[in-house]
Formats: C-alpha cells, structure tokens, sequence
C-alpha cells in the first residue's frame, strides 16, 4: 500500500495503475476509521480496480465553533486498518497541499445545501463540494464510494456530478451500525457512557417510523411528531431537527407517496450525531 502525501505524486500512481488497465475506485474520508468506512473500502474493492482511500480533515467544512481542531485523528491506526482490507493507495495531503496561499474558489450546490444539514452548518456543503471536486480532479476516479449514513452530502455530490458532467459514477453504500443500532461515526468517541447509552434513541425512534410506514401511517407530521417526541423524551438528547422530506429534493412532504427520507441530528453532550433511514410506501 502506498502512502500518497502530495497531489503530483498522486497523479503519477493513477498514471501507472491506468497503465496496467486498472479502474480507480476512491473512497474519500476524514479518517478515524471505523467499520461503516472499511465497508466503503470493501465495496470498491470486490468492484475491482486500484482503490485509493483519503484522509483529509477539511477544514473549509468546519464552522468556526465546530471540531476541526479535536476532530479524532490517527493516521497510524487507520493505515494499518485500510492496509487489512487491501486497500492500494492512501492520499494523505498536509491542508497546504489542498489550500495552498492564495486558494479562492468555493462550489455551491445551491438548492440541495439549504435544508437539514444546512441550515444549522452554514458553509458546511459548500466545504464539501470543494473539496470533493478538487479531490474528484486529483484523483480521476471511474467510481467513487459514499455512505448514505451522510444522506445529504451523497445526494449533494450527485447533484455536483451532473451538474458539471464529471466523468465518475458515484455509488451509494449503507449505513453501518453498532449491533444496538448506533449508526457508526468518527464522533462518537466524544460520546461519555452515559450519552453512548442514550444515543440509541435516534435508531429507536426511525425504527418506529418505519414500522409505522409498514403499518400503513402515510401522514409525514405524524411521522415527525413521532420521531421528534421520542427523541426529545431522552434527556441527554438536544434535537437539532427531526424533518421528513422527499429522497431526491430533499424538501419536506406531507404524505409518503415516493421514496421519502426521514433524517435526525442531535446534539448528545457536545457531539453532533446524525442518522436517517429511507421510507417508501
Ligand atoms: P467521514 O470520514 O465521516 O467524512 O466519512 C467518509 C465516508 O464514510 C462518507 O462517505 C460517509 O458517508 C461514510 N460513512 C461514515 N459513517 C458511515 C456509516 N456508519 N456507514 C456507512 N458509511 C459511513
């Protein structure tokens, strides 16, 4: 496995895999990796071709009180656990690497950064097209692997390879659990026992809703108030928002009459988590 620290010297190995008539398979990450990241790596893997994973903690995607600075790092550890899933090549870029002096330009994707996500983290999608971009043209990828754990940022990035008619195939992946349900994330290692436990709830309560839809329920403010009071009876949980909204536009709707999102985020102790699960009638 080769460790990738520059741009140049990224080019150079896709040069030489494309070469040997290799398909490039990315999977981009922040790191700290857990099981729904090796699940990404793993897919790219049996999909054939090279795959090249990066770790870049971005920090045009932080809001200035977020977690940039204490977001988990460890780049040995993830090294050795994408090494174990046979993983060909990691970028690992120094932030000058990516956001040299003088760096200015910024994508947006306007509508779908608005609701959810975006409302609350002002700035946040418009961090991630760019990065995301500017990786896409570092790296050329064939396919590039996302979770649909971050719903949003998949259906953004979608859009921004349409919209620019970039030559990759973006593939969605599932959300990875802890077996008490606890969508797995970087930043649950903010998260004391106690909030650990009482996190749970978010999975809890989108299972309801999908009983629910299974059961019948068509009414998304039920849907909703369901979600939300269950959510809020945790009292460690502080709901950032709880919305039901279509797949595709991400706009909120009042009955469930196509693929319908249901997504969450909470603030447990200082940690942001957030969670979804799709619905359809
Ligand atoms: P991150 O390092 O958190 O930016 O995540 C990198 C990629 O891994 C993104 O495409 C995420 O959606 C995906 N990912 C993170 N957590 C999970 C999970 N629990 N299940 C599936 N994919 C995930």
């Amino acid at each position: 496995m080769e460790i990738l620290r520059t741009v140049e010297s990224v080019r150079e190995w896709v040069r030489r895999q494309r070469a040997q008539g290799r398909a490039i398979h990315f999977v981009p990450t922040m790191g700290y990796f857990h099981e729904g990241h090796l699940s990404l790596m793993r897919r790219a893997k049996a999909d054939g071709g090279a795959v090249i994973v990066s770790i870049f903690v971005n920090p045009l995607q932080f809001g200035p009180h977020e977690d940039y600075a204490r977001y988990p790092r460890d780049f040995e550890r993830d090294r050795q656990m994408a090494e174990s899933v046979g993983v060909d090549a990691i970028f690992y870029p120094e932030v000058a690497e990516m956001y040299p002096e003088g760096f200015q330009t910024e994508v947006r994707v306007k509508e779908l950064s608005k609701p959810l996500c975006g409302k609350s983290r002002p700035g946040h999608f418009e961090g991630v097209a760019t990065v995301v971009l500017k990786l896409f043209n570092i790296v050329t990828p064939d396919r590039a692997y996302f979770g649909m754990k971050d719903y949003q940022q998949l259906r953004i990035i979608q859009q921004l390879v349409r919209d620019m008619n970039l030559p990759v195939e973006i593939v969605p992946c599932p959300i990875v659990r802890e077996p008490d349900g606890l969508a797995m994330s970087s930043r649950n290692v903010y998260l004391s026992p106690e909030e650990r436990a009482a996190a749970t709830v978010l999975y809890r309560s989108l299972q309801w809703a999908q009983e629910q839809v299974a059961a019948g329920e068509r009414n998304a403010h039920a849907l909703r108030e369901g979600v939300y009071q269950r959510i809020a009876a945790e009292p460690l949980a502080r709901i950032d928002y709880v919305e039901v909204v279509d797949a595709e536009t991400l706009q909120p709707v009042e009955r469930i009459e196509r693929p319908t999102l249901i997504a969450v985020a909470a603030f447990f102790g200082t940690a942001r988590l957030i969670d979804n699960t799709l619905v359809s009638p």
